[in-house]
């Protein structure tokens, strides 16, 4: 069962000294996450493969009046469990703790019937949009646990939910993302204060999308902005209780 909370307005400080790291922070909706959650008050973690991307973010989250942000330059495609490990003795030493974690980054691999896929892009997309998330969820966890209320938001797909022809990796990956999430939404509930859900953000407008689908006016397709209630709610203290859901970004 889908949930839907587009109607949600949120405190302006709804995330007043929260510590959130933002996966694919540079570009997107994972761009436009990291600046609303920092107007909302939080600490932001910018993690990103192209770090210009992640310093124009953090530029403008400065320039805005955020609180400063930190920058985390990783490749997803490659990392190591060692470097995740690395990561969050960063994240421990510098805030003691994680409030939030939006697995945001994610790639489109191939359009192509199964026949056709490529084994090593696969992998990839597997590797970026699946194994990375669970990595970092891991490595995130005892973090997660000195939170007062840590949300750990997944980012699915409408492919992700229903199978369809030729999106190949990318839609078996949306699959994984949601059962990761129920996994670990089923192993906290009723014994840790962190919560997992996951978000369809919908038809949206960014460079993803425009690779989806080439032929469609980008003017038609709704904003990365225009879908941050679901984002803000699941992020802040609002949704505490809230476990194990999925949620449609866009109703
Ligand atoms: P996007 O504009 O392509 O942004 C994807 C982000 O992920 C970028 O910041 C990108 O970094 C980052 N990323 C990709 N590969 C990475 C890697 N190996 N290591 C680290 N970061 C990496 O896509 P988007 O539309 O904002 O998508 C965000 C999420 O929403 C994805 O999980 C996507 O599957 C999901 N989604 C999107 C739509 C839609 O209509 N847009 C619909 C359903 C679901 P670079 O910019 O440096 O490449």
């Amino acid at each position: 069962m889908s949930e839907t909370i587009t109607d949600y307005t949120a405190p302006a400080d709804l995330l007043k000294d929260k510590i959130i790291l933002v996966t694919g922070a540079g570009d997107g909706i994972g761009r436009v996450a990291a600046k609303t959650y920092a107007a909302h008050g939080a600490t932001v973690i910018l993690l990103g493969r192209t770090v210009p991307k992640l310093e124009a973010v953090y530029d403008e989250i400065e320039a805005a009046g955020g609180a400063k942000p930190a920058i985390l330059p990783v490749d997803l495609a490659n990392v190591k469990w060692e470097e995740l490990e690395y990561l969050a003795q960063g994240v421990d030493q510098e805030f003691g703790r994680l409030d939030g974690l939006l697995h945001n980054a994610g790639v489109l691999g191939q359009r192509t019937p199964i026949a056709n896929y490529h084994y090593a892009t696969w992998q990839q997309v597997m590797q970026i949009n699946v194994n990375a998330a669970f990595g970092l969820t891991k490595a995130m966890l005892p973090l997660l646990e000195h939170s007062k209320a840590g949300s750990v938001i997944f980012t699915g797909s409408g492919v992700g939910l229903k199978g369809r022809a030729y999106w190949g990796a990318y839609s078996v990956s949306k699959f994984a993302t949601e059962g990761l999430m129920q996994v670990l939404a089923d192993e906290v509930d009723g014994v840790s204060n962190i919560r997992a859900n996951s978000i369809n953000p919908g038809a949206t407008r960014t460079n993803m999308r425009e690779a989806a689908y080439p032929a469609e006016d980008p003017q038609t397709v709704t904003t990365p902005e225009e879908i941050m209630p679901t984002y803000l709610y699941l992020m802040g203290d609002d949704s505490i209780g809230v476990n194990g859901k999925q949620f449609n970004a866009q109703g």
